[in-house]
This record gives structure tokens, sequence and C-alpha cells, in this order.
């Protein structure tokens, strides 16, 4: 008997291969390639088919906030499933729905209080855009429809996120599909594209923005930033100060700021949402990712009065916000995120987690030592690792030597999984961590990445 009843492990495999397409993934690799398959899930730790266990490094896809299977999460669902499994919120209220938002709202930076519900962080984004625009065209100004955006910024993979997004190798093939938007650089300062220098940075960037802004005035409905740290972009931090300065030139120039909080909300940081750390207000904010604690797809777009009000009026008016999915507001996603937010209070969980911020602190300083560590960058419970071919020269290493992968290969025969963003190694394990196993994490990681620096590419083949 296996972990898996009565099929074996040898036949899930089989199956998988036949008739499973795995997201952001070459299935030709795939084919090839022996392939792990979880069953089962405890704490921090993700269990095969065979029973090996491996560390959720990156938190099921950053979902993952308080370990696999917590019981008091599990209960709620399953307390919920007996009550009520689904319906819609077309032309009905959920009991689930409606205290989630209001016990959101208490959580959401002031003014932020009205709650659009859908189902992941594509969605999340998709309706904050047209939300944005529909916002303009209520105000009398239709010409205000382009977006501001910048470069290596991730919001999703369904068209109008990629649209608003900045990340060359996933989105380029796409182009002829997306809306054009008006690029802003990253403030990525350890490959800063105006030529500055991190130790003189004077946030010349915010400059160029200002710059984009004045320049495409009055057709401009919105600007969209991950606030603090750009994700999947390659964990790229934000110097302290720059989402405020983003903040004043949206008021300054009247443009609405959409802040993707999709991968930082929920404590990702160190504050319940990003934004709270300088007190931005953003006008409106995507949120997904951990909302149901990394149990079932959830997401809201939240908003405040300034916005929702432009959408009110007389059902001819058609001022009505035309959109929505058929999930929308599930009882069981909001069942399970509401017990979410109780633990987030029972557990102390962000005061617990500053102790742990700074260990991670401490140790991924020993990173920064290792030879092909070009750069080290961390905010909060997340953190990237960008490795370089030379480190002097800061020259990369070729997309096609798949450096993360391998360190993430090497990591997972020493019983921890990760997954890179491109030759960038990333720390984003649920916030429940204990630091013994963040010690862990990182040790391995540490060794991974001098297995595989040491070794040649030919090597590895
Ligand atoms: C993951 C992510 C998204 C997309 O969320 P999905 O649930 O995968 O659609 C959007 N924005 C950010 C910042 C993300 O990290």
């Amino acid at each position: 008997m296996t972990e898996t009843g009565s099929i074996t492990p040898e036949q899930l495999r089989l199956w998988d291969k036949r008739h499973v397409w795995h997201p952001f993934t070459q299935m030709l690799e795939w084919q090839q390639d022996e392939q792990i398959i979880i069953v089962k899930g405890e704490g921090c730790w993700l269990i095969d088919s065979e029973g090996k266990r491996y560390l959720d490094g990156v938190a099921s896809m950053w979902t993952n906030v308080h370990g696999h299977c917590r019981r008091e999460l599990n209960d709620a669902l399953k307390e919920q499933v007996d009550r009520l499994e689904h319906s819609t919120l077309l032309g009905l209220g959920s009991e689930q729905s409606i205290i989630l938002a209001a016990r959101l709202a208490e959580i959401t930076p002031p003014g932020l209080d009205r709650f659009f519900y859908s189902d992941n962080g594509s969605t999340a984004m998709e309706v904050a855009v047209k939300m944005a625009y529909q916002y303009q065209v209520h105000s009398g100004r239709p010409e205000r429809s382009r977006f501001i955006t910048f470069r290596h910024a991730y919001h999703g993979d369904t068209l109008g996120a990629v649209s608003v997004g900045g990340i060359a190798i996933y989105h380029s093939t796409f182009k002829p599909l997306m809306f054009e938007t008006i690029l802003a650089p990253s403030p990525y300062c350890y490959r800063c594209e105006l030529g500055c220098r991190k130790e003189t940075c004077a946030m010349e960037c915010i400059d160029a923005l200002e710059k984009l802004m004045v320049q495409h005035a009055g057709s401009v409905a919105g600007l969209v930033i991950e606030p603090l740290v750009q994700g999947a972009g390659g964990m790229i931090v934000q110097p302290e100060g720059f989402l405020t300065r983003v903040r004043e030139l949206c008021d300054r120039y009247d443009i609405l700021m959409i802040t993707d909080e999709v991968a930082t909300g929920f404590g990702r940081t160190g504050a319940m949402f990003a934004c709270q750390h300088e007190n931005v207000i953003p006008d409106i904010m995507a949120i997904s990712k951990g909302i149901a604690a990394g149990y079932l797809p959830l997401a809201a777009t939240v908003t405040g009065e300034k916005v929702y009000s432009a959408f009110l009026g007389r059902y001819s008016e058609l001022k009505t916000f035309f959109h929505g999915h058929t999930f929308t507001g599930n009882p069981l996603a909001c069942a399970v995120a509401l017990k979410s937010l109780q633990l987030f209070e029972q557990d102390n969980l962000l005061a617990e987690l500053q102790p742990k911020i700074a260990l991670l602190k401490l140790r991924l300083a020993d990173f920064s030592a290792l030879p092909h560590v070009g750069d080290v960058r961390q905010c909060g419970m997340a953190a990237g690792i960008e490795l370089v071919a030379d480190k002097d020269t800061g020259t990369a290493y070729p997309w096609e030597e798949k450096v993360g992968i391998r360190v993430c290969l090497e990591a997972r025969k020493r019983g921890i999984f990760s997954r890179p963003l491109g030759n960038t190694i990333v720390i984003f394990p649920p916030l429940v961590i204990s630091t013994g196993e963040l010690d862990l994490l990182l040790s391995v990681l540490q060794e991974s990445i001098q297995v595989v620096t040491e070794q040649s590419f030919e090597a590895f083949q």
C-alpha cells in the first residue's frame, strides 16, 4: 500500500505525463525527467508519493501562510462545506463573503473598504485596470485610457494583466494581443537602467517617471505598481521612500494609483500590507495569494468611496461595473480566509515574524560573500539571491544554462523544494516557518549554490 491508496506512484507519473500540461513548463523536459508527486502536506513540509519530505521553500507559489493542513483551517473548511459550498454573488449576498469584507475593511489602509471579489491575482488586476478606466469614463475623461507600468513588473497571465506587465521573456510572444502601456524604468538598483549606482542613488528613476507623467498628462487613467518589491521580476526591492514618491506623483498628476499586493499582502513584508510600511494609501489595491492562506483560490480588488461612488447611478445611465466571475466570493474560500485572519491574531503572527526576518537578514549576509552571488535582496520574509557569471562585472549567466533551476534541483536532493526566477534564487517560505526550518532552508540553498556555481554547465549536462 502506498500513500496514494490503490493507485501506484508509477501510474500517477504515467498519467501526469500523459494528461497534465503544467504551467510555465517545457513539457518535453517534463516528459523526460523524473517527477515528484505530492500527496500530503504537514506544516511547512510537502510529502511525496514515496513518503519523502520536502520543505516548502516557496510557500506553494507564495500562497501558504500558516502551514499545510493546519487544523483550525481544515476545521473551518469542513464546517462551512456542511452549511453551504457555493452560492452566487450575482443577485444574492452570501454570509461568509459579507463577514470577510467587513473584517478585511478593518485591516486594509483607511478608506479602502469596498471589496470586489474574484478568484486569482490576474483577475484581481484585470478588475483593477477595467475599474480604473471606467472610473475615468464616468468622471467625464474617457480620453484617459492609458496605464503607466514598470519594467520587470508582473501582474498575472491573462491578457490585461500581461499588458501591464514588463517581463520580456514571459510577455513578448503575446505582444500583438496586448494593449500598449507607458513603460517606466524599474527601481532595479543592481542593474539600473539609468546607469546610476546604489551608493549614490537619488532615485533618478522617479524623475524619469515624472517626465513620463508630464509627457502623457491627460491620457493616463492609472499607474500600476507592486509595492516595495517586484516579485516575479526577481524579488527586486525598491529603495526606501520610492513608493511614497510614486504616490505623490500620482496625486500631482491626478492619476489613479493601483497597487498589486497579490504577493506582498497578508504579512509577507512584515506588515499586513506592503504599502503600510510607508503609510501609502492607493486608490485601488489587488489582493490574492495569501488571502485564503494558500487553501483555495480567492482574490479581491479593493477601493474606496472616490472610485466606488463614480459607478453609482440609475440603471439606464449604464454606470454599472459590468464584470464578474462565476465563483466570485466562494463561501469555502471566504470561510478559510476569515479563519486565517483569526490565526494572524491568535498566533501574533506579525510580531512573531520580526525575529525571523532579522535571522533571514543575518544569514543572507553570508550569501553576499559567495563568489557568484551578485546581489542579495530582502523584503520581510521574501528574498532573492541573484547569481552571476562574473561578480566584478555583474555579467549574467546565459539563461540557457539554467543556473537557477540547477540550484533548485540540488536543493531538492537535500529535501528542499524551491523554484527560481531566472538566475535569482527565491526564499519565500510559509510565514509560520520555524527558525530551525529557516536555518535549514538557508544552509541547503547556500550549499546548493556552491555546488552548482563550482560545476561547469557541461558537467551538468
Ligand atoms: C502571482 C501574482 C499575480 C498573479 O496571480 P495569479 O493568482 O497567479 O493569477 C499578480 N500579481 C503579482 C504581484 C503576483 O505575484
